[in-house]
C-alpha cells in the first residue's frame, strides 16, 4: 500500500484572507481522496523534519529565523506570509518529504506521495519566497544521499513556475539531476534552457521552459525524449516529482492548459521509467491553486503512480527538439 503523507499542521500554517496558497488546497485534496477511498493508499501522519535533516541544506540561522519570523507571524515577503501556526506545517512539510525517501529507498515501497504545505521549490539556502520555507524536495533528496545510500536522485518539477530553490542548491552537484519544465518567461524568472547547471555539474540541471498557452503534447514529449533518456544515461537510485498543479489550464496562477489527465500520462511516464530503472518514484506537491483541479489531479497522480502501466510512445514535439539541441551537448539524445 503506498504512503501518502500528511498532517494536520498543514491547516494552522496561516497566509491570510485571498492568499492562493491556503489550507483549503489540503483539505480540497484530502475529501477528494476520502471520497476515494484514499485510491488503495495509506494516510500516514508525516513526521517533523529533524534539526540535522533541514541543516543539510539551510544554514542554523536560517532555520532560527523562520522559527523567530513564524512565532512572530511576520512576512518574508509580500508573497510568502506566515503564522504561529507555520513554523510547525514547515516541519512537517519537509519531514514528510524525508519520510517519504525512507519508506521508498529503505521501507520497500516503490511510490507515494508527500501531500503537505507550505511548498518548498523556491526556498533557496538562507531566502524564504515564492510562498516557499524550506526546501522540501532538497531537503528530501540531501537526506536520500546522505543516509539511505542513494548516490544519484533525479528529480523532475512540473510545476508551473520554475524550482528557482531547488535548481540554486543543486546547481553545482551531480548527485542531483534537476529537470524542470515551466512557463517561460514567467514568474520568478530563472530557469532558461541554457541554464545547464555549473562546473562539472554543467548538464545537470535541465530547464525546459515552455511558452504560455503550451499543453499536454510538449510536456509529455519533454519528458519522453529529453528526460527519459538522460535518466537512462544518469541512472537514478530514487526519482522526486516536484508535484506542482498549476500548470493545469483551470489554474488561476498560471498560464499553461494541462488536463487533470495530462497528469495521470504524465506520472505513468515516470512511473515506468522508474521500474525501467529500478528507482522508485515519490511526489512531492508544490503548487496548484484551483481547488478541484489540484485535487482532481492529485488524485490522477496517485491511480497512475501505483498503476505502473506503461504508456504509449509520444510524438517529438518541436520545444522537445529545441530543447534537445542544448541539453544534448551534454548527453546522447
Ligand atoms: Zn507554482
Amino acid at each position: 500500500m503506498p504512503p501518502f503523507f500528511r498532517h494536520p499542521a498543514s491547516l494552522d500554517h496561516d497566509t491570510g484572507l485571498g492568499h492562493p496558497e491556503r489550507p483549503d488546497r489540503i483539505r480540497a485534496v484530502e475529501a477528494e481522496l476520502e471520497a476515494r477511498d484514499w485510491l488503495g493508499w495509506e494516510p500516514v501522519e508525516a513526521p517533523a523534519a529533524t534539526e540535522e535533516q533541514l541543516l543539510r541544506v539551510h544554514p542554523a540561522e536560517y532555520v532560527e529565523r523562520v522559527q523567530s519570523m513564524c512565532g512572530r507571524g511576520e512576512a518574508f515577503d509580500m508573497d510568502t506570509p506566515t503564522s504561529p501556526g507555520s513554523f510547525e506545517a514547515a516541519l512537517r512539510a519537509a519531514g514528510g518529504a524525508c519520510a517519504l525517501v525512507e519508506s521508498l529507498l529503505t521501507g520497500g515501497e516503490r511510490t507515494g506521495f508527500s501531500a503537505l504545505r507550505p511548498p518548498g521549490h523556491h526556498a533557496e539556502l538562507d531566502r524564504a519566497m515564492g510562498f516557499c520555507l524550506f526546501a522540501n524536495v532538497a531537503v528530501a533528496a540531501r537526506h536520500a544521499l546522505d543516509t539511505l545510500g542513494a548516490e544519484r536522485v533525479l528529480v523532475l518539477d512540473w510545476d508551473v513556475h520554475h524550482g528557482n530553490g531547488t535548481n540554486a542548491l543543486f546547481h553545482d552537484s551531480r548527485e542531483v539531476l534537476f529537470a524542470s519544465i515551466h512557463q517561460f518567461p514567467f514568474w520568478p524568472g530563472t530557469g532558461p534552457l541554457d541554464d545547464v547547471g555549473s562546473g562539472d555539474a554543467a548538464g545537470y540541471s535541465i530547464n525546459l521552459p515552455v511558452p504560455g498557452g503550451t499543453g499536454e503534447a510538449a510536456f509529455l514529449s519533454l519528458v519522453e525524449h529529453v528526460v527519459a533518456p538522460v535518466a537512462r544515461q544518469y541512472r537514478p537510485d530514487l526519482i522526486l516529482i516536484a508535484a506542482g498543479y498549476d500548470a493545469h489550464r483551470d489554474d488561476p496562477l498560471g498560464g499553461l492548459r494541462l488536463e487533470t489527465s495530462s497528469f495521470g500520462a504524465l506520472s505513468a511516464r515516470m512511473r515506468a521509467l522508474g521500474e525501467e530503472l529500478g528507482a522508485p518514484v515519490g511526489a512531492v506537491l508544490e503548487g496548484g491553486y484551483d481547488l478541484d483541479a489540484l485535487a482532481s489531479s492529485v488524485a490522477e497522480t496517485m491511480a497512475a503512480l501505483a498503476n505502473g502501466a506503461v504508456p504509449p510512445d509520444v510524438a517529438r514535439h518541436p520545444l522537445a527538439e529545441e530543447a534537445a539541441e542544448v541539453v544534448g551537448r551534454y548527453w546522447e539524445l
